[in-house]
C-alpha cells in the first residue's frame, strides 16, 4: 500500500501536510510520493517535501518528476538533488502542458518528449528504481488502448520496474491494461484509488484525468448529495470494494491518492483488515 500527496500552497496547508504524512506514517505503508508541480515554486515544494520525507521520517519517498517547462540539464539537477537526499525511487512522467491537461505537448527545446526518454536519462544518473505512469481509461491524447498498451511496453523496456495507474473506479478497466500487458512484460501495475470525500471536487478531477466516473458511482454518491458525511462515508465504501476487488484479483498494491488528508485513507485501510490501530 502506498499514499500519494501533492505539494502544499503555503505553510497552513504544509502543516495540514504533515500531520496527514504523520498519521498515515503509522500504518507503514510500501512508499508515499509527492506529485511533481507545473511551475518553479510548486517544484521546489515539491523537491522540499520529498526531500524531508527522505530526512525526516521512517517513509520511502518516491519522487514524482516531470519533463514540463525542464531542459535536460534542469532535470539532471533535480534527480542530483534527490540522489544527495537519500531518494532512490523515481515516477518518471511526462507531465501536461501548465493548466491544461488535455492540452497539445510541446517539450521544453532542449528537453524531452515523452516518459520513456526520462526513464532513459535518469538511468544514466545513478542506481534508481524508477516507476511510470498507466491509464487504464486510455491516456486521453492516445488513440486507443493497444497504443497504451505499447507505450507501456517500451517504457518497461527503458527500464521501468513498475507501474502506477490514473486513479481508477472500475476494476474492470484496471484489469483489462494489466491483462494486456501482462501479455507482454512483466511490468507489475498497482491501481491509483482515491476515496471520494466530495462529489464536486471528484467530478472535476475525473473530467481533468480522463477518468470516467462509472454510473453506478455516481448514482450512490448522488443519492446523498445532501449530507456530506454521508457523501464521506459512502466514498470510502466504494473506494473499500474497490480495493477488496483489486486484491482479490491480484493487485500488486494500492496506491491511494489522499489530497493531503489521511482520514478516508485509514478508514479504507482499516475496512480492509490491513489496520494496526493507527487513527
Ligand atoms: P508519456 O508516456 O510520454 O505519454 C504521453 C502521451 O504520449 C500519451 O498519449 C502516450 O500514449 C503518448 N506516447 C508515449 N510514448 C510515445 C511514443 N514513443 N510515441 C508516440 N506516442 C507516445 N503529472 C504531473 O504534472 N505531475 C505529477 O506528479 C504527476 N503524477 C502522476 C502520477 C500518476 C500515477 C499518473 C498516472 C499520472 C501523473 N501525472 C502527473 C500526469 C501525467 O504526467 C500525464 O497524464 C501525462 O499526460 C502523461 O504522462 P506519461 O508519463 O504517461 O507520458
Amino acid at each position: 500500500m502506498s499514499f500519494e500527496f501533492f505539494p502544499p500552497k503555503d505553510d497552513a496547508s504544509e502543516a495540514a501536510l504533515w500531520d496527514a504524512i504523520r498519521r498515515l506514517e503509522r500504518v507503514h505503508p510500501d512508499f508515499v510520493s509527492v506529485t511533481y508541480g507545473a511551475g518553479g515554486t510548486t517544484q521546489d515544494r515539491t523537491v522540499r517535501v520529498t526531500e524531508r520525507i527522505a530526512r525526516e521520517t521512517t517513509l520511502t519517498p518516491l519522487a514524482h518528476l516531470t519533463c514540463v517547462g525542464a531542459s535536460v540539464g534542469d532535470i539532471r539537477r533535480v534527480v542530483g538533488q534527490y540522489a544527495a537526499a537519500g531518494v532512490r525511487n523515481i515516477l518518471a512522467l511526462r507531465g501536461d502542458p501548465p493548466g491544461n491537461p488535455g492540452g497539445e505537448w510541446v517539450a521544453h527545446p532542449e528537453g524531452l518528449d515523452h516518459a520513456t526518454d526520462l526513464v532513459d536519462l535518469i538511468r544514466t544518473l545513478g542506481d534508481f528504481t524508477i516507476g511510470v505512469a498507466a491509464f487504464p481509461d486510455v491516456h486521453p491524447a492516445s488513440p486507443d488502448l493497444d497504443h497504451d498498451v505499447e507505450v507501456m511496453v517500451r517504457k518497461a523496456d527503458a527500464g521501468a520496474s513498475f507501474a502506477i495507474t490514473q486513479m481508477v473506479f472500475d476494476a474492470d478497466t484496471y484489469l483489462r491494461l494489466r491483462d494486456r500487458v501482462a501479455q507482454h512484460r512483466d511490468l507489475p501495475i498497482t491501481p491509483g484509488l482515491m476515496p471520494v470525500t466530495n462529489l464536486k471536487q471528484i467530478t472535476r478531477m475525473a473530467q481533468l484525468m480522463g477518468t470516467p466516473l462509472p454510473r453506478a458511482v455516481v448514482d450512490r454518491l448522488e443519492a446523498v448529495a445532501g449530507d456530506a458525511d454521508a457523501v464521506r462515508s459512502v466514498g470510502v465504501q466504494i473506494a473499500t470494494e474497490l480495493a477488496q476487488r483489486m486484491l482479490s484479483e491480484g493487485a500488486p498494491g494500492l496506491h491511494f491518492i489522499t489530497m493531503n488528508r489521511s482520514t478516508a485513507t485509514l478508514e479504507v485501510h482499516e475496512n480492509l483488515g490491513l489496520s494496526t490501530g493507527a487513527r
